[in-house]
């Protein structure tokens, strides 16, 4: 694996593998590496002969009062995961090589970036969509892939995608659980030993909305009150819980198989996001 810092570096390596004729894949990441992230990489590998990983905590899309500087970082151990997984190019760019200039130009969502996340993080996903815009032409792969885990970002990255005629193609991968369904996050490592307990009250929720949906009923207002419930038992209290269509992450009345449950809350330290379709598998 060729780690490299610059965009310069970067474009070198990326020319020689083009030259030999491999498609391009790539992995965003903020690091701090799990199993999530490394299904993306296997994602990757199986459509693209080599493989880019990005590691990059993106100032841009944390606000004043958030844990930029308390994310958690360990860039030697995330080189060791990405290498075993078969990563070829890290990009590891820090904040002047990503912005070195004076900046006059962001991308800012015109619809869909409101609601859910965009309502708690106002700024949030014009930071994300700068980010990724700026890796998508530093990069300029043959395809990207995205987490399901955070249903809203890989939504707006679409919609962008779209609408700037960007030429890549996306995929979104499955949400990766621990055992006891727990979904993997970096920021899971902030939860102590009561807060990872309450945590389960999550997806044991989304599981909940799930089987009544399964079990014929279809009022979004009924499915989500039997979630909130579940949530309750753990004196959990979301920030959102939604059915919603999707692909545009509008509220429904009544949930259609396909729909999206959108779930966030804060348990403990950290803010933890967790999703799932009605009416599917996974
Ligand atoms: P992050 O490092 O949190 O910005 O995540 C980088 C990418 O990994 C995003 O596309 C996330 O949606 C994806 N991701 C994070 N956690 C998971 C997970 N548990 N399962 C699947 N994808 C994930």
């Amino acid at each position: 694996m060729l780690t490299v810092t610059s965009v310069a570096a970067l474009r070198a390596a990326l020319d020689d593998r083009r030259r030999a004729g491999n498609r391009v894949g790539f992995v965003p990441t903020m690091g701090y590496l799990h199993e999530g992230h490394l299904r993306l990489v296997d994602e990757s590998r199986a459509r693209a002969a080599c493989t880019v990983m990005s590691i990059f905590v993106n100032p841009l899309q944390f606000g004043p009062a958030e844990d930029l500087s308390r994310y958690p970082r360990d860039l030697e151990g995330d080189a060791a995961k990405a290498a075993r997984r078969g990563v070829d190019i890290l990009f590891v760019p820090d904040s002047t090589e990503m912005y070195r200039r004076e900046r006059s130009v962001a991308v800012i969502p015109e619809r869909g970036a409101t609601r859910w996340e965009g309502a708690l993080r106002p700024g949030h996903f014009s930071g994300v969509l700068t980010v990724v815009a700026k890796l998508f032409n530093q990069v300029q792969p043959d395809i990207a892939v995205f987490g399901q885990k955070d249903a809203q970002q890989a939504a707006l990255v679409r919609a962008m995608v779209r609408d700037l005629d960007i030429r890549v193609e996306l995929v979104v991968a499955p949400i990766v659980r621990d055992g006891d369904g727990l979904a993997l996050s970096s920021r899971n490592v902030y939860l102590d030993v009561d807060a990872r307990r309450r945590a389960l009250s999550l997806p044991r929720a989304l599981a909940a909305m799930r089987k009544a949906f399964d079990d014929g009923e279809r009022s979004a207002s009924a499915i989500e009150a039997l979630g909130r419930i579940e949530l309750q038992r753990d004196a959990v209290t979301p920030d959102y819980l939604a059915v919603v269509d999707p692909v545009e992450l509008e509220p429904r009345l009544d949930a259609r198989a396909g729909d999206l449950v959108l779930l966030a809350a804060r348990v403990g330290t950290p803010r933890l996001l967790d999703n799932t379709f009605l009416g599917r598998s996974t």
